[in-house]
């Protein structure tokens, strides 16, 4: 058998998590986030699986147009708008929405006559000081674009918040705040929250809510508390390629970080920073050998990490099963052990990963693109 290195994805996951979206909407419209290879899951196969969505969101043409190739008929909408001038043509000819952010981009469109009417959203910088006009530019901005003859009839606002997975911190109010004193006079609809904002902060539940994160079943909190029952849309896995037997003292993999604190065992598992699993985990990460919690012990390699055994030496053998992260084991945990978030790991998986759908995905409806 060949390395068994995979991370299976649920597409019955993915679906639940964008119901659980929908649940919190208040009546407004999802566009799912699909960017970064749809979160490292898979651009077509997490369009698919989300195909009941209202809308995508997406960072870049190279993300966009595979969708309209596949033949989604969705409102697409560009995160970042368009980067050059040939851009803003082939945003027309696959009818994408672009968010324009900057006065070069309003240039670039108020000096590219489009053959076809252009959705815009106007992003706003409430107060995460990224991307977006400053408040007080907003009223001229959207006129500019009213007064630009290829813009759709209807100009959309959005902002992007920097601190909703925190519930106590008083800056998502004052971002609400500051978006709504400058679009109260303009007609138009909203989309503020981010899956912090759609799980946590009702406030920001608008005509848009552009969930990401959460539909791959990553709780958006950094506060504790509890997200709704997300399910993992991916789970991490390999195998256990060798076990071996150390004493006391002995240390373990590159750098000798990790001793041996008795007469061990200890388990060589085929996965390493080449396939994304971080680098930066520590000592100590949760590991699941046969669905039994573990951790991670020494450094971990380019194709491997160690395993602590102990306590599971009657159990194991080598070809058993090891989850990094997902069903049973939050992806959430490992990343605080590897100083990160969640996101970069799941859109840090390499190629070399095989994609395997979930059996739950099997069945029943054909999860691959229209
Ligand atoms: C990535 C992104 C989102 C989704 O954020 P999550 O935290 O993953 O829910 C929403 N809006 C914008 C502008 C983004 O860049």
């Amino acid at each position: 058998m060949s390395r068994d290195t995979r991370a299976v994805i649920s597409t019955d996951a993915l679906r639940h998590n964008l119901e659980v979206a929908r649940q919190h909407a208040d009546g407004g419209r999802v566009m799912a986030v699909i960017k970064a290879n749809g979160y490292g899951h898979g651009l077509l196969r997490v369009a698919g699986a989300l195909r009941q969505a209202d809308a995508f969101a997406v960072t870049c043409m190279e993300e966009a147009i595979p969708l309209r190739e596949a033949g989604y008929a969705h409102p697409i909408l560009l995160l970042e708008g368009v980067f050059e001038p040939a851009e803003l043509k082939q945003a027309c000819r696959y009818r994408l929405d672009i968010a324009v952010h900057s006065e070069w981009q309003l240039r670039l469109l108020e000096d590219t006559r489009l053959p076809r009417p252009l959705s815009v959203w106007l992003k706003i910088d409430s107060g995460m000081h990224r991307l977006g006009f400053q408040p007080d530019a907003v009223a001229a901005i959207h006129q500019r674009l009213l007064d630009c003859a290829w813009i759709g009839p209807h100009v959309r606002f959005m902002t992007h918040l920097a601190c909703a997975d925190d519930r106590h911190d008083e800056r998502t109010r004052l971002q609400v705040g500051n978006f709504d004193a400058v679009t109260r006079d303009l007609a138009g609809e909203h989309s503020i929250a981010n899956s912090a904002g759609v799980l946590g902060w009702p406030e920001a539940r608008r005509d848009w809510l552009r969930p990401g994160v959460m539909l791959y079943g990553v709780n958006p909190f950094i506060d504790g508390m509890e997200a709704p029952a997300l399910r993992p849309a991916m789970t991490l896995k390999s195998r256990l390629i060798a076990i071996n037997q150390y004493k006391a003292g002995d240390s373990v993999g590159y750098g000798a970080t990790w001793t041996c604190p008795e007469d061990m065992p200890v388990g060589v598992v085929a996965i390493g920073y080449g396939d994304g699993y971080p680098r930066h985990a520590v000592s100590g990460t949760p590991v699941l050998v046969n669905d039994r919690e573990t951790q991670l012990v020494g450094r971990v390699s380019m194709d491997m990490l160690s395993v602590d055994l102990r306590g599971l030496e009657q159990e194991v053998d080598i070809g058993d099963e090891v989850t990094l992260w997902g069903q049973g084991l939050p992806v959430e945990r490992v990343a605080e052990k590897a100083g990160t978030i969640a996101y970069e790991l799941l859109c840090g998986v390499t190629s070399r990963v095989h994609v395997q759908l979930g059996r739950d995905s099997l069945r029943g409806e054909n999860p691959q693109p229209v």
